[in-house]
């Protein structure tokens, strides 16, 4: 019997600068999940001075980092921004967490106030906060699907979303994006911005099958996905 070959190509952007509390982990879950549907996962890791071709790849994430990573990695950003914001305009699926997701916002203030260009293909941007931190537990809810998403957040940071950008959820408990309006996160097409640790997806497997399905359905729009992810059960921690 003939099996078809599924494959996904991701790309770790900064994967070697950009990962805390192990953010990686979230493309470990992705792949948890697209075995147990036939499909394999290949990941590349696209730090300093590595080419970026949007067309290459099926899902980028983008981790985490402190504000010192954060700066190196905007300096090399300008070389692939705008592949990356291509990526983005094409659909193309993403995971951006914290550091990660501040870079693809227009701009942010560092914990000294150093205000550090973003890469602007996402129009939210992220201000400082001089002597606090939101640190700890939170839950979200996602206004469209009723989903709940649990997390540990990390960071100084501030962020407010633009016109075009709709929250990943609503705080239920915690801080999320700014600790004032309730929101967490972003929704731009099929980027997915969030201060959640843990990471995100090994967390909340509904979350992590929501985007699979994203997806292959991007990359093999014939298949059937919907029924054959129907049958795989998502993992809480
Ligand atoms: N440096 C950023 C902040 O504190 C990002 C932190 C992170 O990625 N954990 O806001």
């Amino acid at each position: 019997m003939l099996t078809d070959n599924y494959a996904i190509n991701v790309a770790h952007l900064y994967g070697d600068l950009m990962n805390t509390y192990g953010d990686y982990g979230n493309i470990i879950a992705l792949n948890y999940y697209a075995k147990q549907v036939g499909v394999t996962v290949n990941s590349q890791l696209i730090s300093l001075d590595d080419a970026f071709n949007a067309d290459d790849f099926d899902f980028a994430l983008f981790g985490g980092g402190q504000d010192y990573e954060e700066s190196i990695v905007a300096q090399d950003l300008p070389r692939i921004s705008s592949e990356i914001t291509r990526f983005i305009e094409n659909d193309g699926p993403m995971v951006a967490v914290c550091g990660g997701y501040q870079l693809l916002g227009e701009y942010f203030l560092l914990a000294d106030g150093t205000k550090i260009k973003g890469i602007g293909a996402l129009k939210h941007y992220t201000l400082n906060q001089s002597d606090n931190r939101f640190i700890g537990n939170i839950t979200i809810k996602n206004a469209e699907t009723g989903e709940e998403y649990h997390g540990f957040e990390n960071h100084q940071g501030k962020t407010f979303l633009s016109d075009n950008e709709r929250a990943l959820g609503t705080v239920l408990n915690g801080n999320g994006n700014n600790g004032t309006d309730k929101t967490e996160g972003v929704i731009y097409r099929n980027v997915y911005g969030t201060y959640f640790h843990g990471p995100i997806l090994t967390r909340n497997g509904n979350l992590a099958l929501r985007l699979l399905k994203i997806i292959l359905l991007r990359k093999y729009p014939n298949v059937d996905w919907q029924r054959k992810l129907a049958n795989i059960t998502p993992e809480f921690f």
